[in-house]
């Protein structure tokens, strides 16, 4: 089976947009499994540091990114047999990800490894930054969430309780531009993306639109077989 014979519903979008929460209601109201690539990401930055690597070394990281035993489910996230679930979000980790993640290498890797999940778990919602571009071009449904980059960073603020405000925004700008300016798969959205702009909106009546539109896909997919 090929990745673009199962279902995939892509979120994409910047840091603090929703796309964790809303991935993960959105599968579980309609029954799919859930992958958060950007744990991914930070399983790799996590890896690299506790071995001593820096993060900025292409070679040695790269090396890492395709030798490592990686488990992400259900919020848990294993990197070699040690729980790694927490340090992830921590801000050591937050700031050498997206030097990792800009590192093609590593990006080929996650990508193989992505397909490899999708075709395992016959579809899925998968959320990220470059799932609709390039991970998976026939997704049945992309998503690209936004949000006013000060309510993102109020969001974020919110979950990281022992962090300011200012050091957040910060943070998420950073990430952002970072994000954006790589050369190899930038955030940028799909030609084909539905935009949801989740500023003013409650988290569930996110999930209810984007829901019905993949039983509307799904419907029409069906129809037309
Ligand atoms: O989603 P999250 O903010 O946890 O992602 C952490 C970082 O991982 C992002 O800032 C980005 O650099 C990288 N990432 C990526 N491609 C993805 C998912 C995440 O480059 N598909």
């Amino acid at each position: 089976m090929e990745p673009s014979d199962v279902p995939v519903i892509a979120i994409d979008g910047p840091a603090g947009s929703g796309k964790s929460t809303v991935a993960r209601r959105l599968a579980r109201r309609l029954s799919l499994q859930y992958l958060d690539t950007g744990a991914m990401y930070r399983a790799v930055a996590f890896a690299a540091i506790r071995q001593g690597l820096d993060p900025v070394d292409v070679g040695p990281v790269a090396a890492l990114a395709t030798t490592i035993d990686l488990v992400v489910a259900d919020g848990d996230v294993v990197v070699d047999g040690v729980d790694a679930s927490v340090e992830i979000r921590g801000p050591e980790v937050s700031r050498a990800v997206s030097v990792v993640a800009a590192n093609p290498e590593v990006r080929e890797e996650m990508r193989t490894r992505q397909r490899v999940w999708a075709v395992e778990h016959r579809g899925g919602v998968i959320e990220g930054r470059d799932i609709g571009t390039v991970v998976f071009p026939d997704a049945l449904l992309k998503v690209y969430l936004t949000a006013d980059p000060a309510v993102r960073a109020a969001r974020r603020a919110k979950e990281m309780t022992d962090l300011e405000y200012d050091t957040v925004a910060a943070d998420i700008a950073r990430r952002d531009a970072a994000d954006q300016g790589r050369s190899d798969s930038p955030l940028v959205e799909a030609d084909d993306a539905v935009t949801v702009d989740t500023t003013g909106l409650e988290i569930d009546e996110v999930v209810e639109v984007i829901a019905g539109m993949v039983e509307e896909r799904l419907a029409d997919r069906d129809a037309a077989r």
